[in-house]
């Protein structure tokens, strides 16, 4: 009876390999860090989004094992029935001092936040205005909130313009990713705003990548450009230079109370462990006063762009922790990035429908964690596989 069900599926997969985009899992045997142990192998890895190399650090192993001892494992409901504890609470709080906004709500994942607020915001009848190279949680999201979808070509303002310009939605929203998360560029934010104050629409800005990268202490890309209005609602994941999990939202409190009414995935589903909550305090503290871990990256970044030549490929322009290398093909891409593994290192090969076709690339995360040396080796092999790329 099933055969034929099965049979489908099979065919779909078989096709995936077929196009070399069946994508496989690997097995992490460490903690995370610059070197790891992956598939049974020690490898240089230059692919984690743990920008600050804070996922390992004594100071966050220390926080949560205090906060199991006093909070338990579980939250055991959700934040809107007994699931709220004063450590969720203490860090809504913090989260949004830190990033100079009235007040922040906590969730489960970066996913959930974007889905939650963009379909609490929007509905039939508005218009969202996003941009192409956005993260697929942002696409979802709109498509979820049923609002009429407009994308436009990356950063391009004019044709934003003519978009927002030409619509006549009730409510609009302008999404955007602050550093795109396969190109490593940022969004030219104050232009966005400008347009959002002209034509009336809420700003949304995604910074799970430039949040404890970008700005004096890493409070992100508000920070760096420094803008402020009450029409952004910032959204930040905490599982990436925060090293641990999950994600908040900023912004004026009127519209956190609205979302607190209205998010769905912030309703239904079990809050996070407070102890997660708890270490992300003690990881806040460490992105703050810890400026050295920060100040390293950049050099790290500075290093990297600066030794690195490279002809056939390239890399592209980025001042953020993602600095991919454009190869072109996806089998080239994959063909390079297992040509590194041979060499002891980690970097993956990103291909359609993650970015555009005829676009993949390498993309090399770089993290506090790694050495000078570190990114020196890289270089070597990178500039050395070119030489020899038959
Ligand atoms: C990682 C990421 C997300 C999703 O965040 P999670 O906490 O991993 O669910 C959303 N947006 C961007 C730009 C991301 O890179």
């Amino acid at each position: 009876m099933t055969a034929q069900l099965f049979a489908e599926l099979q065919a779909e997969l078989d096709e995936r390999a077929r196009q070399g985009l069946r994508r496989r899992r690997r097995l992490l045997q460490s903690p995370q860090g610059a070197n790891i142990k992956a598939d049974g192998a020690e490898v240089l890895s230059f692919c984690s989004n743990d920008y600050l190399g804070l996922a390992n650090h004594p100071a966050l192993i220390a926080a949560m094992q205090k906060a199991i001892a006093t909070a338990g494992v579980g939250s055991g409901a959700s934040h809107l029935v007994t699931g709220h504890h004063q450590m969720h609470h203490a860090l809504e709080q913090t989260l949004a001092g830190f990033v100079g906004l009235p007040a922040a709500l906590c969730f489960s994942s970066g996913y959930m936040a974007n889905l939650g607020v963009v379909t609490a915001m929007m509905r039939r009848g508005d218009a969202i205005f996003a941009d192409k190279l956005n993260h697929a949680s942002l696409n979802d999201a709109a498509v979820l909130a049923r609002a009429d979808l407009q994308r436009y070509q990356h950063n391009d303002l004019v044709q934003l313009e003519g978009q927002l310009s030409a619509s006549k939605a009730p409510r609009k929203l302008v999404l955007a990713d602050a550093v795109f998360s396969m190109d490593g560029d940022m969004a030219p934010v104050p232009e966005l705003l400008a347009l959002c104050e002209r034509y009336d629409a809420w700003l949304m800005l995604d910074d799970a990548h430039g949040f404890g990268v970008l700005g004096e202490q890493g409070q992100g890309a508000l920070s760096h450009f420094g803008v402020k209005s009450p029409r952004i609602i910032y959204m930040a994941t905490l599982g990436k230079a925060a090293g641990v999990s999950g994600a908040f939202v900023a912004a004026e409190q009127v519209v956190i109370d609205y979302l607190l009414q209205q998010a769905r995935t912030y309703i239904y589903t079990t809050a996070t462990p407070p102890a997660l909550a708890a270490t992300t305090l003690a990881a806040i503290d460490v992105m703050r006063f810890d400026s050295a871990r920060r100040t390293h990256l950049h050099t790290l970044i500075a290093y990297l762009k600066e030794h690195l030549h490279l002809d056939r490929w390239q890399l592209m322009p980025s001042d953020t922790a993602i600095q991919p290398v454009l190869v072109g093909g996806n089998e080239d891409a994959v063909r390079l990035s297992e040509h590194l593994l041979t060499k002891g290192i980690l970097v993956p090969a990103i291909r359609p429908p993650t970015v555009p076709k005829d676009t993949a690339r390498l993309r090399i995360s770089l993290s506090a964690a790694h050495s000078i040396a570190d990114v020196q080796r890289l270089v070597d092999v990178l500039q050395q596989a070119e030489k020899e790329w038959g």
